[in-house]
């Protein structure tokens, strides 16, 4: 008898180590643990535990149909797994089981672990890296050192996927469409003990089909216009596929072979490039992950910028969570986060970089309060992200990056938009006013004036992070 363990992999369409398992002709079974308690240590957003429990509903009727049984059994945290796994794997008489691997530091611990549970009982174990295009320890730089810098990265990332990438071959003919759901009651019912507001999850459609459909869609109308138009928040140019990639409902593979297939297209070849390089940055953010496991440990990519005295003011930490820092498109953004669980690229930058920066607060606060609210929370991109903004991390430019949150909505939402969609108080200003309200303050008086000024930030951030150099 074959396993089939599932993670962050819901699907069933290029999943190699389920086509792997059910390529050998045998009886293949399938098991997903759920470990809630495991979410709550780690501030796992309840949209996004919404999301991954209405995929495991989809995807035990999927394979159902195609004769697989899928168990899925409560385990509250990881530590619990090994055990379990190993009575499991008694009661069924299992002598193979099929993954795919993940790479943050729990993880791993948790694979070991099981690792070294089943190895008496004989089991053989198969790891497969389909979350990842290229695996994290698979590229190094002449040095034999990993790569820190992303420009660099990609380049061999390119030359490595042209003449490596495969996509998954397309499972065998489906058995009788007879499995069993056994755990559905368990799934159903922890989506009933849960208090997400329809006014969250009906931004979003959960499960392979939904994500299959959204990849379809973005490729057809939205793909060859993404270099240009994917700055502008107040546009639907992005895949908004985060989601999917990071519970697995969809692969890389198959967002990697679309942008690849589109590329045909002379006049969509410069859009898909783009996107790919997206999925290079995924990529890039997860070797980071596991090649350099102090980040896992809330550890500073740049050791020397723990040397950093951050601020403690709660309540600006409040204004910047509740978008009220007087900076309007900071605070549309947030809003947006909260609202919908989901935060364009661009904006996350902006408002990571007002935390860190202007507000000269611990990214780590912020990238804990992302991980609470966004529906695609993601270790290895959130904390990439953060530390690229908060320059602890693997940003490359010689100097400490500050973006000016004026400059940046005068840019990206040149017609205040965006800032009109979140920000009520502002929908009335011209499209002057409406990136300065502070300067015309009658005509906005429910909005508050900035928390911080904008002068004298980029030498504050360069004097600290100088000192904190020379002081390593
Ligand atoms: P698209 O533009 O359509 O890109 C396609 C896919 O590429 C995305 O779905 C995502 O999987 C990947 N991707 C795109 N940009 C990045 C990037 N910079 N780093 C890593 N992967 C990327 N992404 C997450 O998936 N989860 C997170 O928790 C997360 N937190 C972030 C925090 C900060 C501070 C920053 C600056 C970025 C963060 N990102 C995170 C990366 C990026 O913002 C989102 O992946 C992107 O906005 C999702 O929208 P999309 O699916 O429309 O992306």
């Amino acid at each position: 008898m074959n396993l089939l363990w599932y993670r962050n992999d819901l699907r069933i369409h290029s999943h190699r180590a389920l086509q792997q398992a059910l390529e050998r002709d045998e009886p293949v079974i399938a098991v997903y643990f759920l470990c809630e308690q495991q979410w709550d240590n780690h501030d796992v957003a309840p949209l996004r535990r919404w999301y991954v429990l209405q995929s495991l509903l989809e995807l035990g009727d999927a394979l159902a149909e195609r004769g697989v049984d899928l168990h899925v059994l409560d385990a509250g945290d990881f530590a619990a797994v090994p055990g379990l796994l190993a009575d499991f794997v008694g009661e069924h008489g299992i002598e193979r089981l099929f993954c795919s691997r993940e790479y943050p530091l729990n993880e791993l611990n948790r694979d070991r672990a099981v690792a070294q549970a089943l190895e008496p009982l004989g089991v053989q174990i198969t790891g497969f890296d389909d979350s990842v295009l290229v695996p994290p320890r698979t590229l190094n730089t002449g040095k034999g050192t990993p790569y820190t810098v992303f420009s660099a990265f990609k380049k061999r990332w390119d030359v490595w996927l042209d003449s490596h990438f495969e996509p998954v071959a397309a499972l065998p003919a489906a058995g009788a469409g007879n499995g069993r759901f056994v755990g559905k009651g368990g799934v159903e019912s922890a989506l009933k003990k849960m208090t997400v507001p329809d006014s969250l999850t009906r931004h979003w459609q959960p499960g392979e089909a939904a994500a299959l459909k959204q990849l379809d869609d973005f490729a057809e109308h939205h793909l060859a216009g993404y270099r240009k138009h994917r700055d502008f928040p107040s546009q639907p140019a992005t895949s908004a596929l985060s989601a999917a990639l990071s519970a697995g409902t969809l692969s890389p593979a198959s967002c990697y072979r679309a942008a690849t297939l589109a590329m045909a297209d002379a006049g969509a070849r410069d859009g898909a490039a783009c996107w790919i390089g997206e999925l290079a940055w995924r990529d890039f953010y997860r070797q980071i992950m596991a090649r350099f496991p102090r980040v896992s440990r809330g550890g500073a990519f740049r050791p020397e910028t723990e040397l950093l005295q951050w601020s403690q003011d709660p309540d600006l930490f409040q204004a910047w969570c509740e978008g009220r820092t007087g900076y309007p498109l900071v605070d549309a953004a947030m809003r947006q986060l909260v609202a919908t669980g989901w935060m364009h690229n661009r904006l996350r930058m902006v408002t990571a970089m007002f935390l860190s920066k202007h507000l000269w607060l611990d990214w780590r606060l912020g990238e804990r309060f992302f991980m609470q609210h966004l529906i695609d929370g993601d270790f290895a991109a959130n904390n990439g992200g953060w530390q690229w903004s908060a320059s602890s991390g693997t940003d490359a430019v010689p100097y400490f990056r500050v973006f000016n949150p004026v400059r940046q909505s005068q840019r990206f939402d040149a017609q205040g938009e965006f800032i009109a969609r979140w920000v009520p108080a502002l929908r009335e200003l011209d499209n002057k006013t409406v990136h300065e309200p502070w300067k015309q303050p009658l005509l906005a008086p429910d909005y508050p004036p900035p928390v911080v000024p904008h002068a004298g930030v980029r030498e504050r951030v360069t004097e600290a992070f100088k000192a904190a150099k020379a002081q390593y």
